[in-house]
């Protein structure tokens, strides 16, 4: 079934330049799909819409149940609060929601186990390598089971050994939660090894080209 209808979704910014030029998507639920393209097409933007961190300038985007879902976000960057513990970064969306501490432990505990940190959490961000940091960034975006989980280039800062085990443990992640995924990226390797359906963007003005449908996921073991 379809989570979200998008339609003529355009973004100008204010200095005048158009980054996205009239999208025309249906995102079904639970698929993973990817944006691919060259930097500066639009997709970051896109992805920000879609998650409701910035308004379209015209279009619109409809939800299946009326509104839109919780929605999960993944920065390229892992934007940790450095003065706080892994567990407390990953409290915090839940802190947000004024849920103690308390009672968001086990929440918070399984979220690192999902990312494969569950013996991190008294650990501070500093100590941790790069690619530790993005699954605590991913935990964090997880905590509250999102039933949309959007992530904006978020490996394209790591070694390509780090980048690869993450991929893999995203796609585990995902078949385990059931969780309708939105990636962005300019790799056509990870669009092609994550994805359900890839979304490709033309260099400019940000418009999808074309929409290529991979019905089965690659085999893995
Ligand atoms: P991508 O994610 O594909 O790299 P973006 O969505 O980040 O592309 O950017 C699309 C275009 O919009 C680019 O030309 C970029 O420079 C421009 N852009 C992005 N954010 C802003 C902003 N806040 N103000 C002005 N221009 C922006
Ligand atoms: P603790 O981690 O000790 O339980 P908090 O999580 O409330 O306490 O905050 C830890 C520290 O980080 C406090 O000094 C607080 O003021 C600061 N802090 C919390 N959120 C922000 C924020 N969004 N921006 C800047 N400082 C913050």
């Amino acid at each position: 079934s379809v989570l979200a209808t998008l339609r003529g979704i355009s973004k100008t910014f204010a200095n005048g330049t158009l980054a996205v030029d009239g999208l025309d998507l249906d995102i079904a639920d639970g698929e993973f799909l990817t944006f691919l393209g060259p930097s500066g097409c639009g997709k970051s933007t896109a992805l920000r819409m879609l998650a409701g961190l910035m308004p379209p300038t015209s279009g619109t985007i409809g939800w299946t149940g009326g509104a839109r879902p919780q929605v999960g976000f993944v920065f390229q960057e892992p934007t940790l609060m450095p003065w706080a513990s892994v567990f407390d970064n990953v409290w915090l969306p839940l802190r947000l929601r004024h849920i103690p501490r308390r009672d968001a432990a086990r929440s918070i505990d399984e979220a690192l186990d999902l990312v494969g940190l569950g013996a991190f959490a008294k650990v501070y961000p500093r100590e941790l390598s790069g690619g530790m940091k993005m699954r605590v960034s991913i935990a964090r975006a997880l905590v509250t089971r999102p039933p949309l989980l959007l992530l904006d280039e978020p490996f394209a800062a790591l070694d390509e050994i780090t980048r690869f085990k993450l991929n893999d443990d995203l796609l585990a992640l995902k078949t385990e939660l059931g969780t309708t995924v939105g990636f962005v990226t300019h790799s056509v390797f990870e669009s092609v090894y994550l994805s359900t359906r890839i979304a490709v963007f033309s260099p400019r003005p940000g418009r999808i080209v074309a929409g290529i449908d991979i019905p089965e996921p690659l085999p893995r073991n």
